[in-house]
């Protein structure tokens, strides 16, 4: 009897090693999509759907849309996000927020984009850039707005843009 699953064990370890070599030969005829990266760089197309760094848009009056509120902040799971800012009264008495510093760790991101779907402004998307390793991991700690940059003021006559937060509003009501 011992003979015999000998015998058989060495079969089933002939058939299983079959099995392993007709998916290698298989591969060596399929076409290749090997990518040869770096040398494709210029060519390389990333999905949009990639999520690599968080950025803050600015437009050509180096203008950001961030009002400081601190929402993204809040909804980080992960305490990547810090937002700095000075409280401010206006001429009309009312309290406003600056934005001095928009903090984002690159390296405690686990890219949920939770704090860009819940920003009431818009103000911050996700580039798919793919290049973000660093020698220094004090690099992996972008600053999003830029040095002078303001936020955008919303002229009086036209009609607030749709965010994030009206698309779920209505979404919730629908
Ligand atoms: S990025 Fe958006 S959610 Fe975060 S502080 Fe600025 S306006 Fe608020
Ligand atoms: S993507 Fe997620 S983990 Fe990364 S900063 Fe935004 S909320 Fe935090």
């Amino acid at each position: 009897m011992k003979f015999f699953n000998y015998i058989e064990g060495i079969f089933t370890a002939l058939r299983s090693l079959a099995g392993g070599m007709i998916v290698t030969w298989k591969e060596l005829f399929t076409p290749k999509v090997t990518m040869q990266y770096p040398e494709n760089r210029k060519t390389l197309t990333i999905s949009n759907r990639w999520r690599s760094e968080l950025i803050m848009p600015h437009d050509e009056n180096n203008e950001h849309a961030c009002t400081a509120c601190g929402i993204c902040m809040m909804n980080c799971p992960n305490g990547s996000i810090e937002v700095l800012s000075t409280t401010i009264e206006t001429e009309d008495g009312k309290k406003k927020k600056i934005l001095n510093k928009h903090l984002w760790n690159y390296g405690s991101c686990t890219f949920c984009n939770l704090c860009v779907i819940t920003c009431p402004s818009d103000a911050i998307i996700f580039n798919n850039e793919f290049e973000g390793a660093v020698f220094d991991k004090s690099k992996l700690l972008h600053r999003l707005n830029r040095e002078d940059s303001k936020l955008r003021e919303r002229k009086k006559d036209t009609a607030p843009a749709t965010t994030n937060t009206t698309i779920k509003k209505e979404n919730k009501e629908a």
